[in-house]
């Protein structure tokens, strides 16, 4: 029987001599695996369906392993690959999905939360460490782990020194702190409030300018989004880490 998915290449391994295994982040089926046959041979009319952040509509056939037998390309996100803090940031938002999404688990808002910011990376001059905080604010919430920036969380006033809790995600004024809190600059605390309100189809350079803060605080805001999926996931994509780490050289 033949299928029909559109989905996001997030990863390909080679397989026997001139094959190719795909994870597939599929908008109908979630993540799912799928062979390519012959497309590492030189000239193959569907090697783009192998590349990394291709977006295409893949037509499957098979039952356990599924095989891809055609393709038709709806979006290659090409400049990605020309900008190495691009390249890592949508680097991690595929890791993303591939740690923290299960396989056959249809999760449409985090599949179109995923090509939005594929779309503003590749075509937008937008900065990439905002872009890639606000998908992942947005992704945890996806997955089920929501940060949340309101007031206190403890007695609701309006925080002046903020307290952070990475277990719970949330933050605490200096008398209801919990004991696992950890005191982070209100700065970042307010642009991690404003950034999770972006919405990735339609921010524009003037949102951002208007959050008037230093280059610095996002990598900061970065940080604390790495600490927190580190504390309640136990995993974090590898390519923030070096996303981060060229963000900070
Ligand atoms: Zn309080």
């Amino acid at each position: 029987m033949e299928e029909k998915v559109n989905a996001l290449m997030l990863k390909s391994v080679d397989y026997a001599d001139n094959d190719k295994i795909l994870t597939l982040f599929s908008l109908e089926q979630g993540v799912i695996s799928a062979k390519m046959r012959g497309v590492k041979k030189a000239g193959a009319k569907l090697k783009f369906a192998a590349e990394p952040f291709c977006f295409a509509e893949y037509i499957l056939t098979g039952g356990n392993l599924k095989t891809v037998t055609n393709a038709s390309l709806t979006d290659s996100f090409y400049p990605i690959r020309e900008n190495i803090f691009k390249f890592y940031a949508a680097s991690a938002a595929t890791e993303f999905v591939l740690k923290f999404c299960p396989e056959n688990a249809v999760s449409p808002g985090l599949f179109f939360e995923t090509i939005r910011f594929l779309k503003s990376l590749a075509y937008s001059e937008l900065p990439p460490d905002v872009l890639l905080l606000a998908f992942l604010l947005h992704a945890l919430k996806e997955i089920g782990y929501s940060l949340r920036f309101g007031d206190c969380a403890g007695c609701g006033e309006p925080l002046g020194r903020v307290f952070f809790d990475f277990s719970t995600g949330c933050g605490y004024c200096e008398n209801c702190r919990t004991e696992s809190s950890v005191e982070i600059s209100p700065v970042t605390y307010a642009l991690l409030r404003k950034v999770s309100s972006f919405d990735l189809g339609s921010v524009t350079e003037k949102d951002i300018l208007d959050l008037g803060v230093a280059d610095n605080y996002y990598v900061r805001a970065l940080k604390l989004s790495a600490k927190y999926l580190r504390t309640v996931a136990k995993d974090e994509p590898k390519s923030l880490k070096e996303f981060l780490k060229m963000c900070e050289f």
